[in-house]
């Protein structure tokens, strides 16, 4: 049993069982042992190891983004300095790409004052060394809300999917909570005795759902918007979210562990295995448009990115390497396919409100 298992199972002995939020917060923050902040293992922490992300398939994925972050500096009025901030870099990739974009319009990379949002600091060495070619280096914080104020372009590429979520479940006699609790000394999923004590936020469209239905609500998430919303308020900025999950709120248990590029058991490995849940963008762009944005999206990451010329992209790096032609359709295909990344996946864009619409998205 490794220690992390060891402690969450004593805690349960002692305490009775716990929320799925409360055991996805110990499996990826425990500072000692959980998925985000160890420093290191064997074989390195996870991203590459345990799944690949888009920036991670193709470079034309953080290039396109470099290109859109480039437009939407001129939109909110380039600017002089402009702070251009990831939010979970990961291994810098989609920095590294999209700098290449941006490096190719010098009065955009002269604004733009690079700031990365990472907890882990493993990743951030990686980062450094991923970075080290821009032409200043990097900033790095622990929180967006330590970022100094100024306008904004923010990218957060898979960082929310890491938001832990509480379960509901509704049942012939009303809702339940879906808790991780011990059966026979292993960890175990079972639902609570009675309704939760706090109603808890289900998104009015999913009050009604039939039994059996499950329903996920990430407590973290409104402090996410809200401090995203404090800088697009304070000053000019957009963010580009993207990531796995329905553009509105549906019914629906995502929760999900990847090792080694393999669904696992979510409880059999804490702390071992990532563990993620889909992106309500239905939640997302109530909360953000109650903190006074406007919203873009949710739409398909294949409609995003091919508006952005993901094709054209695509065209240009086969004519200059026509040896790499079918890796360079495979990368277009895992970016953009029906049955990959390109539905699953979506975009969604939050920006001071009465500025032009973002590139990519039509308005609405
Ligand atoms: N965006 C990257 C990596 C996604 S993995 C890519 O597309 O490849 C998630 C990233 O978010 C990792 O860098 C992880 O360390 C970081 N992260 C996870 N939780 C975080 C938090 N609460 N605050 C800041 N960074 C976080």
């Amino acid at each position: 049993m490794t220690r992390l298992l060891e402690r969450l199972s004593g805690l349960i002995a002692q305490t009775g069982p716990i929320g799925v939020s409360t055991f996805m917060a110990s499996a990826l923050y425990d500072p000692q042992d959980g998925y985000y902040s160890r420093q290191a293992r064997p074989g390195g922490l996870g991203i590459g190891d345990d799944f690949l992300t888009a920036p991670e398939i193709s470079q034309m994925f953080g290039e396109l983004i470099g290109g859109w972050a480039v437009h939407e500096w001129r939109a909110i009025g380039a600017p002089e300095r402009c702070l251009l901030i990831e939010i979970g870099p990961g291994s810098g990739a989609l920095m590294a790409d999209a700098w290449r974009a941006i490096r190719a319009d010098p009065a955009a990379a002269a604004a733009f004052e690079v700031h990365l949002v990472e907890i882990n600091p493993w990743l951030r060495t990686a980062q450094e060394e991923r970075l080290c070619g821009l032409p200043r280096p990097p900033q790095w914080h622990g929180a967006l809300e330590a970022i100094g104020p100024g306008p904004s372009i923010i990218i957060a590429n898979e960082a929310l999917d890491c938001l832990p979520i509480r379960q509901f479940v509704q049942t012939q006699s009303g809702w339940r909570e879906r808790l991780v609790g011990l059966r026979d000394g292993r960890l175990a999923f079972g639902l609570s005795e009675a309704p939760p004590e706090v109603p808890p936020a289900i998104p009015p469209a999913l009050l009604a759902s039939p039994a059996g239905a499950v329903v996920e609500i990430a407590p973290g998430l409104p402090g996410v918007v809200e401090a995203l919303a404090a800088r697009l308020r304070a000053a000019p900025g957009r963010a580009l979210l993207i990531d796995y999950g329905p553009a509105d709120s549906e019914a629906g248990d995502s929760l999900q562990a990847v090792s080694k590029h393999r669904k696992v058991d979510p409880l059999a490995d804490p702390g071992g295995a990532d563990l993620t849940a889909h992106v309500d963008f239905g939640a997302v762009g109530r909360l953000s448009l109650q903190a006074g944005l406007a919203v873009y999206g949710a739409i398909p990451q294949a409609v995003f990115l091919e508006a952005l010329g993901l094709s054209a992209r695509a065209a240009r790096l086969k004519a200059s390497a026509p040896e790499r032609s079918d890796v360079i359709d495979r990368q277009h295909a895992r970016l953009a396919g029906a049955d990959e990344m390109g539905v699953l996946f979506k975009a969604l864009c939050l920006t001071t409100p009465d500025l032009s619409p973002p590139a990519g998205f039509s308005p609405t």
